[in-house]
């Protein structure tokens, strides 16, 4: 069974806990959509213009987390976690309401949403899922901070790097690709700051939330987790989680490679502005049962071959 038809839940999937940056409390039902409906979040404590878009172009804020807005000034952040978990499962379509307006951060991976989402058979719909496949090389650079897109033959691969000072991050990085590998150390690599930020973080009106239970925290040169990391590349590993739920927010399953160092939410949005800037710089596409390539098989179906 390869993945050529959009899916979406067979029911909805609910969850609740506290916003990273908010400390509010909110609650996440996320219910089944038609064809083509794409991922919107629909902040169910309004009760009008509370339909916003999981779309690059609706970013209004990328500063440690996403931000989107609708063209009536209403508001979801924190989506990229649970974006990601949708990539990863492989969800089309879905709504996702919110009575707040921060995405529960959970235990700062997306490891809860996965195994909620896993637990239901997903419902494949009838018309086909588009790829948006990349067809020139596009680069950015702010600073230190570089991100550039090329086109690849089959899959979606992203490789980052870190650049910090500290032994325990220090230079890490990591190549994944997102058809063939094994995504569970990703997808359940914990969010990260550094001890001595967290201050300006609060009085910048962030982290508010934030705790051990969800956040991996670094000291000089020590982690303050007691439990320790789940993986030993788990924050360049959480930066590449971060990376492909932004990169979702395309709107499509990208074929490209990413290559990332020092980026951020900033980065990874400015870049889909550029990609769809110009139409020669990508297309786009369904897959059919002829041309589907072998890397394409997903997880889960590998899963079941085993
Ligand atoms: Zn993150």
């Amino acid at each position: 069974m390869y993945e050529i038809y959009q899916k979406t839940l067979s029911k909805e999937v609910k969850f609740k806990g506290i916003g990273l940056h908010s400390g509010k409390a909110s609650s996440v039902n996320v219910i089944p959509a038609k064809e083509d409906k794409g991922i919107v979040f629909k902040r169910v404590d309004l009760n009008k213009n509370n339909e916003i878009k999981a779309n690059f172009k609706n970013v209004t804020s990328a500063k440690l987390c996403t931000t989107l807005e609708n063209n009536h000034g209403v508001k979801v952040s924190t989506v990229e976690h649970l974006l990601a978990a949708l990539y990863i499962v492989g969800i089309d379509n879905a709504i996702i309401e919110i009575d707040n307006e921060e995405v529960p951060i959970m235990d700062g991976s997306s490891r809860d949403f996965i195994n909620a989402f896993e637990k239901n058979d997903l419902v494949n719909q009838t018309k086909k899922r588009k790829y948006l496949k990349i067809s020139s090389k596009i680069e950015l650079t702010d600073g230190k901070r570089r991100i550039s897109i090329e086109p690849n033959d089959l899959s979606l691969e992203v490789n980052f790097q870190l650049n910090y000072k500290n032994k325990i991050i220090g230079k890490q990085k990591n190549t994944i690709d997102f058809q063939a590998d094994n995504l569970d150390e990703v997808s359940s690599s914990r969010t990260f700051c550094l001890y001595e930020d967290i201050e300006k973080l609060r009085a910048m009106g962030f982290a508010k939330g934030g705790s051990l239970d969800n956040a991996l925290v670094v000291k000089d040169d020590k982690l303050l987790n007691s439990d320790g990391l789940r993986n030993n590349k788990e924050f360049v590993n959480h930066k590449i989680l971060d990376c492909m739920g932004d990169l979702f927010l395309s709107g499509y399953k990208i074929i490209g490679k990413i290559k990332c160092s020092q980026g951020g939410h900033k980065l990874t949005n400015d870049l889909l502005r550029k990609v769809f800037q110009n139409k020669e710089n990508y297309s786009i596409s369904e897959i059919n049962e002829k041309n589907v390539p072998h890397s394409l098989v997903y997880r889960q179906n590998l899963k079941s071959i085993a």
